[in-house]
């Protein structure tokens, strides 16, 4: 990356290097927080008189079109857009830090829009979940969790037992990875309790469930 040269208020010229960028990530089950965590940082960056632009997915539309939303009710405002390609185009100029929810359902693109911002010196935000309904690693979310600088791992409180939980367990019978619209169908579920789908990864825990 180029040097930036500044004027200093005599004749000297002194050479500062850009700031550099990074990448943080949230990630947990439902109701783990990762919003309100989310909210939290952009909070505090707009506190410090940032440029702060939000994103979330097309497919996230539950609570707001131009929110992201905690279950909570914590919100800030936001963008939405349908593919990581439109997100990188709406980043305007000036902007200091992105914050991107549910990064869960972006296409496998979002990891190099958001390494293409940390490049160019943006800190880069993303919450989002690291394991679908079945216990299985949720792409893009592992992937960037591999990249990031900083990673942040949210838990729940288990319904059924009071563990700290890891997973979201789909409570309703629907088929389809994404049940979008109906946080009703999942709750947080310890290892203990979580009863992963029978193909999953995660199958070998049922014995341990009740
Ligand atoms: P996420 O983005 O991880 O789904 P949110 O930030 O939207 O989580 O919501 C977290 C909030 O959800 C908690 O502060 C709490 O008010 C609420 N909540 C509801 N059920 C649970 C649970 N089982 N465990 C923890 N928090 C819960
Ligand atoms: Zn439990």
């Amino acid at each position: 990356m180029d040097e930036l040269t500044a004027q200093g208020n005599d004749e000297h010229i002194f050479h500062l290097r850009p700031q550099t960028g990074w990448i943080e990530v949230i990630a947990g089950s439902m109701f783990s927080g990762k919003s309100e965590e989310l909210i939290r940082r952009l909070k505090r960056a707009k506190i410090a008189r940032q440029k702060v632009q939000v994103f979330k997915p097309k497919i996230d539309n539950r609570y707001s079109h131009d929110h992201i939303v905690s279950h909570s009710e914590m919100r800030h405002e936001s963008s939405t857009v349908e593919t990581a390609a439109e997100l990188l185009s709406k980043v305007e100029r000036g902007t200091e830090v992105v914050g991107i929810d549910e990064g869960q359902f972006f296409d496998a693109e979002l990891v190099n829009v958001v390494n293409e911002l940390a490049q160019r010196g943006l800190r880069v935000i993303v919450a989002g979940l690291d394991q679908d309904y079945t216990g299985k690693p949720f792409e893009p979310m592992p992937h960037l969790l591999a990249i990031a600088e900083y990673i942040t791992k949210t838990h729940a409180i288990c319904v059924r037992c009071g563990q700290t939980a890891n997973y979201s367990q789909r409570i309703v019978e629907v088929e389809g990875r994404v049940v979008v619209g109906a946080a009703d169908a999942y709750e947080a579920r310890c290892r203990r309790c979580f009863v992963p789908h029978a193909d999953a990864p995660t199958s070998h825990i049922t014995e341990a469930a009740d």
